[in-house]
C-alpha cells in the first residue's frame, strides 16, 4: 500500500494507483477544493436542508430554494471546471468523471445535481426530436452562469425498485401537448430548470412497459407560472448538498422523449449512468475515510507508539485500501465502456448487456466496499468518531445514502443476475475485455448457479456476484488496463 497516495488526495489515487491521466485542469480543480471547497462543504452539511419558500409576497405559489450563497460557489466551481459541457460540447465522458471523482472525495451529495444534469441532457440529446431540442440542450450546456440544472424524477410514493407497479403519473395528450398529473416523492435536485419524469401516458398498458418518459420544464412554456411544486424539502441524513423533494405535477406541461413504448429503455440509460457516476463517486469517498483514518493515526499514541505504526492498524488498512482500489479500477473498466456504448439505441448489442452487468456490479460493491471503509474510518477514531463534532460520522451519513439511491444492492444483484441468465456473457468475457482471465473455477461456480431453477439459485447470489465484481476490479487494477475490445 502506498501511504503517500494517501496524503495525496484524490488525484494521486487516480494517477498513481489507477495509471489515470491527470489534465491542469483537474488537478487545479483539486487543489481549488483542498482551499476552499472542503470548507464550504462542510458548513453547508451542518446547515442541513436549505430553505424552501412556497409563496412570494403577492401570496402566488413560487416555491423556491432558497440556498446560502456558499452553496452556488461552490456549485459553481464544477460547472466551470467542465463538469458538463465537456460532456455535451466535446462528449468526454473521462475528463467529466475525474472533476466528478475529485468532487465526491469532499462531497458525494454534491456530485448528484452534476450527474443527473448530464443523465437528464443524455436522452434529450439522443431521442427529442421535437421543436424545442435546441432550447433544452443549450439550456442545459451553459458555460457561463446561471448554469441550468437537470434532474431525474422515477420514484413514486409506493416504491422506487419496481417501477413498474408503482409509476402511477398520468400523461394526457390535447391538442399535440402533454399534460402529466402525479407526483415524485424522491425528487433530487428539485428546484432544477428541467427534469425528465417518468409517467404512464393514457391507455398505456400497466406494468413497466406503459411507462414513457418525458421532459417537464420548472416554468410552463406555454402558459404562465411554475410547471411543477414543490411540496416539501427532505430532511435527510446524507447527501445535504442537494436538496431532495416531493414534487406534484398538476397538468404539467411535458415534453415526449422518443416513443412512448420505448420510455423503459431510456429510464433504464438515464438510470445507467447515474450509476457509473456514483461507483466512481463512492470509491472517492471511501479514499477519503481512509485518508482520514490514516491522518488520526499519525498523532494518535497507544501502548508506546503512534496508531499508524500499530501492526493490526496496518493490516485493516492495507486490506481496506486494497479492496478500494479494485473498486476503483472496477468504477473506471465501467465508465470506459460507458464511452464505447452510450450512443447505441434498442435494440442493443451484447456489448451493451457486458455494460449493464458491469454497471450492476460496480453499484452495489464499490457502494459496499466505501461504506465499509468509512465504518471503519468512525471505529478507528473510535469514542471521537461518535461524536458530531469530528469528521467521520459525516461520510458514513453520506455512503449510506449513496448504497441506496440509484438503486439498492437486492435490486443490482437480481439485475446483473438476469443480464447473465439472459446472456451467455461469461464464456465471451476473453472476447469482450481484454483481460478476461477471471478465474476458471469461479467462472463454473456462476454457471452451475445460473442452470438453477432461480429460487434454488438466491443464496449464491449474492456470493458469486461479490466475487466476481471482486475479480474484474482485481485484475482490472492489476493490469491499469481499461481498454474495451472491438
Ligand atoms: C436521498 C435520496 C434521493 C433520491 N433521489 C431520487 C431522484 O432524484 N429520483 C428518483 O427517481 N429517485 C430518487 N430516490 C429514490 C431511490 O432511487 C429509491 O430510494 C431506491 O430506488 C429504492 O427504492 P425505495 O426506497 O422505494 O425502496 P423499495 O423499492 O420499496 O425497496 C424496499 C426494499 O426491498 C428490497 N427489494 C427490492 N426488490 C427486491 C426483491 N426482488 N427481493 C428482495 N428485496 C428486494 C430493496 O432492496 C429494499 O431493501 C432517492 C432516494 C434517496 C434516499
Amino acid at each position: 500500500m502506498r501511504e503517500d497516495i494517501l496524503l495525496g488526495g484524490p488525484g494521486a489515487f487516480l494517477s498513481e494507483e489507477l495509471g489515470l491521466a491527470l489534465s491542469e485542469r483537474v488537478l487545479a480543480y483539486q487543489a481549488w477544493w483542498e482551499a476552499e471547497g472542503a470548507s464550504l462543504s462542510v458548513a453547508i452539511d451542518r446547515l442541513g436542508t436549505p430553505h424552501l419558500r412556497q409563496f412570494n409576497s403577492a401570496g402566488e405559489r413560487v416555491d423556491e430554494i432558497l440556498y446560502p450563497p456558499s452553496y452556488t460557489y461552490l456549485l459553481s466551481a464544477g460547472y466551470s471546471a467542465g463538469i458538463l459541457y465537456e460532456v455535451t460540447e466535446r462528449h468526454d465522458w473521462r475528463l467529466s468523471f475525474l472533476l466528478g471523482f475529485i468532487t465526491s472525495y469532499y462531497d458525494p451529495g454534491l456530485y448528484c445535481p452534476y450527474t443527473v444534469t448530464f443523465s437528464a441532457w443524455v436522452p434529450i440529446y439522443k431521442y427529442y426530436t421535437g421543436a424545442r431540442r435546441e432550447e433544452f440542450l443549450s439550456l442545459l450546456s451553459r458555460r457561463e452562469p446561471p448554469f441550468g440544472q437537470g434532474a431525474t424524477w422515477m420514484t413514486e410514493r409506493g416504491g422506487g425498485s419496481d417501477l413498474g407497479a408503482h409509476v402511477g403519473t398520468q400523461a394526457r395528450a390535447v391538442d399535440g401537448l402533454w399534460y402529466l398529473t402525479g407526483e415524485k416523492y424522491f425528487a433530487s435536485n428539485v428546484g432544477a430548470d428541467l427534469a425528465v419524469v417518468a409517467a404512464r401516458p393514457e391507455g398505456a398498458p400497466a406494468g413497466i412497459k406503459g411507462i414513457a418518459l418525458f421532459i417537464v420544464p420548472r416554468e410552463r412554456l406555454y402558459a404562465l407560472g411554475r410547471n411543477y411544486l414543490v411540496r416539501r424539502l427532505k430532511d435527510k441524513i446524507g447527501t445535504r448538498s442537494v436538496p431532495t423533494g416531493e414534487v406534484e405535477l398538476h397538468d404539467a406541461e411535458g415534453y415526449l422523449i422518443g416513443e412512448a413504448r420505448q420510455g423503459i429503455y431510456y429510464i433504464l440509460e438515464v438510470l445507467n449512468l447515474s450509476r457509473v457516476a456514483n461507483s466512481i463517486g463512492v470509491v472517492a469517498h471511501g479514499l477519503h475515510a481512509l485518508a482520514q483514518a490514516y491522518h488520526f493515526a499519525m498523532q494518535r499514541r497507544l501502548f508506546g507508539r503512534f496508531l499508524v505504526e500499530q501492526p493490526l492498524f496496518r493490516h485493516e488498512l492495507a486490506q481496506h485500501y486494497e479492496r478500494l482500489r479494485w473498486a476503483g479500477a472496477l468504477a473506471w473498466l465501467t465508465e470506459q465502456w460507458l464511452e464505447t456504448v452510450w450512443l447505441e439505441k434498442p435494440p442493443y448489442s451484447e456489448r451493451y448487456a457486458f455494460f449493464r452487468l458491469l454497471t450492476h456490479l460496480a453499484k452495489f460493491w464499490t457502494a459496499k466496499v466505501a461504506l465499509q471503509a468509512a465504518q471503519w474510518n468512525l471505529e478507528v477514531w473510535a469514542g471521537l468518531g461518535t461524536l458530531t463534532e469530528f469528521p467521520p460520522e459525516r461520510l458514513v451519513r453520506e455512503l449510506i445514502v449513496t448504497d441506496i439511491w440509484e438503486g439498492t444492492r437486492h435490486r443490482h444483484l437480481l439485475d446483473a443476475w438476469e443480464v447473465l441468465r439472459r446472456y451467455p456473457l461469461l464464456p465471451r468475457l476473453p472476447e469482450l475485455w481484454d483481460i478476461g482471465a477471471v478465474d476458471p473455477y469461479l467462472l463454473g461456480e456462476l454457471e452451475r448457479a445460473l442452470a438453477l431453477p432461480e429460487e434454488e439459485a438466491i443464496p449464491f447470489i449474492e456470493p458469486l456476484l461479490t466475487r466476481l465484481a471482486q475479480a474484474i476490479g482485481a485484475l482490472t487494477a492489476t493490469q491499469r488496463s481499461y481498454s474495451v475490445l472491438a
